[in-house]
């Protein structure tokens, strides 16, 4: 949990190499639904536009659909999902019928003047989706991807200053009184996200491996 820009995309991809386990982003899922022009991409091309979010509805069946393929088995780390109370009431009803618990739910936290900055300056590998930023995480040869090699790079139609007026709105309204949802179930943990990239992972990896001991 965190508003955009927080790291949450970031942090995941590091915990799935360290924990083995799939990070499942709805916000990446809707993308490539809306680059492959499908039903819910045409749908939720508008709406992600504008910084709103998606009708529940939508969400729920694709992140259902999502954690019945084998890769998410044995667990998974959601990025972007719940984001509001009806999706949080959905997972926990899709994760009773499998038999699965939430171990953690993580807030990064972030102050809303950081967001923007981080935000303007994110871009990713446009072949395998390794995540950069113009000041804050710069692969180590200029305009060549670190992971893969790849030299093409994309920048998100959402990520500009308008937008992330709107969508900081909307974590504000719809997404944040999930926090309490969560702290009410002992299940919150929340972690600076203010530091730098690597002390987030070394705060967060803390924080997890204290569950699993
Ligand atoms: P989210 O998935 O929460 O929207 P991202 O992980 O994509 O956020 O991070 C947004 C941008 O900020 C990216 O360009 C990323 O490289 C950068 N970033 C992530 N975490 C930090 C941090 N702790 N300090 C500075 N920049 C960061
Ligand atoms: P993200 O990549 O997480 O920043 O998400 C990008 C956009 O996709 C959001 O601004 C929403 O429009 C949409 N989206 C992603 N996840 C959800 C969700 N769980 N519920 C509703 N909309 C979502």
């Amino acid at each position: 949990m965190g508003p955009p820009g927080a790291g949450k995309g970031t942090q995941a991809k590091r915990l799935e190499e360290r924990y083995g386990i799939v990070q499942i982003s709805t916000g990446d899922m809707l993308r490539a639904e809306v680059k492959a022009g499908s039903a819910i991409g045409r749908e939720a091309k508008a709406v992600m536009e504008a910084g709103k979010l998606v009708s529940d509805d939508i969400l729920v069946r694709m992140l259902s659909a999502r954690i019945a393929r084998p890769d998410a088995a044995k667990g998974f780390i959601l990025d972007g999902f719940p984001r509001t109370v009806p999706q949080a009431e959905a997972l926990d009803r899709m994760l009773a019928e499998k038999n699965m618990a939430l171990d953690a739910v993580v807030e990064l936290k972030v102050d809303d003047a950081a967001l923007v900055a981080r935000i303007s300056g994110r871009y990713t590998c446009a072949k395998c989706g390794a995540g950069y930023h113009d000041s804050f995480q710069k692969p180590k040869v200029a305009g060549v991807c670190d992971k893969c090699g790849g030299t093409e790079f994309t920048r998100r139609a959402d990520d500009n200053a308008t937008t992330v007026a709107s969508r900081l709105e909307s974590y504000h309204r719809q997404t944040a009184p999930l926090l309490p949802y969560y702290a009410a179930q002992g299940r919150l943990k929340t972690v600076d996200g203010m530091a730098a990239i690597d002390d987030v992972t070394r705060t967060l990896t803390g924080v997890l491996d204290a569950l699993t001991q």
